[in-house]
């Protein structure tokens, strides 16, 4: 099969973040089996989904995990102008669908180089390793890497996250940490605001709070230039609060996320910030006794990838990608997941992040050609 006839299958299982994802792995463990490679099955709890990992080539450490997942975004609200989850190919260079670019063009290619990688006498081993919900977190990968370092004797060198990245070489990432405050205040009539605490008035207080603490992350001089926007960004995207103007708000709530650049952690943000609700809770409890914030984190942090010019696992993708430049993002991804997992990582795959997660995403037919070489110079490398 061709990597454009894999990837009309795999866009057909509209698996979606947060669903069973068993059709589209079984169809992808089944096509293994054909080729005489057994997928291993890395199962959630609840056995409704799982990620899976392979080995072709030789049992012996070093050689290349090539990652993807395969769960897709929704489509729901967004005018697609072809059925989302049939590869429709226009003559016009490019494949539509739901996952053509993100990121099951790069698993397609995977697929379809594995006749290849299975009958050159490898020196090295090609790892795949397919996981699920990475759009709904990354929540998947870290047990995968787990799962790849329990299940081989052996340990793999690198691994390249086939996100799309226009086949350039991609070796920085931002982290990603969700939180939610929540804010509990008295309630009382407007005119008492003196002698209640509202907890929109407070929750307002710690929106600033944290807009201050990143301003002043970027007025320290703390700074990443590979990336765009190239600082730690702080944001307060969802809040909920009060019933009416004439009542002071007993509870406020809001949602706020953290994305990092490489250097920093989220925990030294929420640190501080825990230490500046301790001090307003002490202040405002001389108020009202059971004045409270409550910060939770909403979402395991996913941590970024920092992979520095000088690993080898760059020069090797500029090599096989026959590209010389190199990049950073500001999405998450699971590479810095495999990179905390012992490999050295890094992102490169077929198609244009702006195509993803919108209407009409399409793969250009060319990217698959160059997803296609890359495969090929690897086998070639690892021959
Ligand atoms: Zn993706």
């Amino acid at each position: 099969m061709t990597a454009e006839e894999i990837l009309s299958k795999l866009v057909s299982f509209p698996v979606l973040g947060g669903e069973s994802n068993l059709s589209i792995i079984h169809w992808i463990k089944d096509y293994l089996e054909k080729h005489n490679v057994e997928g291993v099955l890395v199962p959630n709890e609840e056995g409704n989904k799982a990620s899976l990992h392979c080995r072709i080539g030789p049992a012996v450490s070093g050689g290349i995990i090539l990652s993807g997942h395969t769960d897709v975004v929704p489509v729901e609200g967004q005018d697609w102008n072809t059925e989302p989850f049939d590869l429709i190919d226009k003559s016009d260079g490019k494949l539509y669908a739901r996952g053509s670019c993100d990121m099951k063009g790069f698993a397609a290619c995977c697929l379809a180089a594995l006749p290849d990688m299975v009958k050159a006498d490898l020196k090295k081993p090609i790892y795949f390793a397919f996981s699920y919900d990475e759009e709904i977190g990354c929540l998947a990968a870290p047990e995968l890497v787990q799962a790849i370092n329990d299940y081989y004797d052996e340990k793999p060198q690198f691994a390249i996250i086939g996100e799309p990245s226009m086949m350039i070489p991609t070796v920085g990432q931002k982290g990603i940490c969700i939180f939610e405050t929540v804010v509990t205040g008295s309630e009382g009539h407007s005119s008492r605001i003196k002698q209640e605490v509202s907890a929109i008035h407070e929750a307002m207080r710690l929106v600033l709070w944290l807009e201050d603490k990143m301003n002043s992350l970027i007025g320290a001089g703390r700074i990443d230039d590979r990336f765009t926007p190239n600082h730690t960004s702080i944001h307060i995207g969802k809040i909920a609060g009060g019933i009416a103007p004439n009542v002071i708000a007993q509870e406020c709530k809001f949602n706020w996320d953290v994305r990092t650049i490489p250097s920093e952690t989220p925990q030294e943000i929420f640190e501080e910030f825990e230490v500046y609700c301790r001090s307003r809770e002490k202040e405002l409890r001389s108020v009202f006794p059971d004045f409270a914030i409550k910060t939770s984190n909403i979402h395991p942090a996913v941590p970024g990838l920092n992979t520095q010019a000088d690993q080898e696992i760059v020069s090797l993708t500029q090599q096989l990608a026959n590209e010389q430049k190199l990049d950073a993002v500001s999405y998450a991804a699971e590479a810095g997941q495999f990179a905390e997992g012992g490999f050295e990582a890094i992102i490169c795959g077929p198609g244009d992040i702006a195509q993803a997660h919108r209407a009409n995403e399409f793969v250009a037919k060319e990217q698959l050609d160059k997803c296609m070489n890359f495969m090929q110079n690897l086998i070639a490398h690892l021959r």
